[in-house]
């Protein structure tokens, strides 16, 4: 497992980001979520940040050339030697070929692509339900998922949350829009390379984990 460079792909709510915690927490490998890194560039007021948050808030995808660039600069950082997760991007085929380009300039190579299954209509309540821990940022549901204690961290006690501002029902629909019509044909751009893996994700956390284990060999 150690030094695996994957890709996991699927809708909005489809359990990439808490799938890509749980390898990094278990594997050391890096997750790289372009969404994170945008958020936290909106937050610092960047001109990145600036330039994309009209866009996030109403559910639309921010540039091919913001995102390329902003994981080209991060893969020439050295914690990604031990592997990496790409979660959230590539989201058009224009960024998976730029991103082949780019991992070919830097001598590096994809062992995986993983799509997350979900239908629609299940993302909904999915993305409406969910919200974070402020410090630690482990993910919580309304219905699926609540903390032990209620209103407390069950990883750091912490006692503040917080919910994205693109998890509402009115923006998911642009976001299920853009899923299906640009990132939807990356599946057989990956299935063509025969790095595409399919895992049902509507299965249990944990199934999903020992499902994506399974795939990588570990
Ligand atoms: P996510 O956290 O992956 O759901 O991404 C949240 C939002 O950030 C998306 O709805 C887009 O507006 C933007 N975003 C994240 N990753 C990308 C990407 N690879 N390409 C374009 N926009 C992105």
């Amino acid at each position: 497992m150690k030094g695996k460079r994957l890709i996991l792909m699927g809708p909005p709510g489809g359990g990439k980001g808490t799938q890509a915690q749980r390898l990094q927490e278990t594997f050391g490998l890096v997750q790289l979520s372009t969404g994170d890194m945008l958020r936290a560039a909106v937050a610092a007021g960047t001109p990145v940040g600036k330039q994309a948050k009209a866009l996030m808030e109403n559910g639309q995808l921010v540039s091919d050339d913001v995102v390329v660039g902003i994981i080209d600069e991060r893969l020439d950082a050295d914690d990604v030697k031990n592997g990496f997760i790409l979660d959230g991007f590539p989201r058009t085929v224009v960024q998976a070929e730029r991103l082949d380009a780019l991992l070919h300039r830097k001598g590096m190579g994809l062992d995986a692509v993983i799509e997350l299954q979900v239908p629609d209509a299940l993302i909904v309540e999915r993305i409406t339900g969910r919200y974070t821990c402020a410090n630690c940022g482990k993910g919580y549901h309304d219905s699926f998922s609540k903390p032990l204690v209620e209103g407390v961290c069950d990883n750091c006690g912490c006692t503040d949350f917080k919910r994205r501002a693109d998890d509402n029902a009115d923006t998911v629909g642009h976001r299920l829009t853009a899923y299906h019509e640009q990132t939807a044909p990356l599946m057989p751009y990956y299935d063509g390379q025969g790095l595409l893996h399919v895992i049902d994700g509507t299965l249990p956390i944990d199934v999903v984990t020992t499902e994506l284990k399974r795939i990588l060999g570990a």
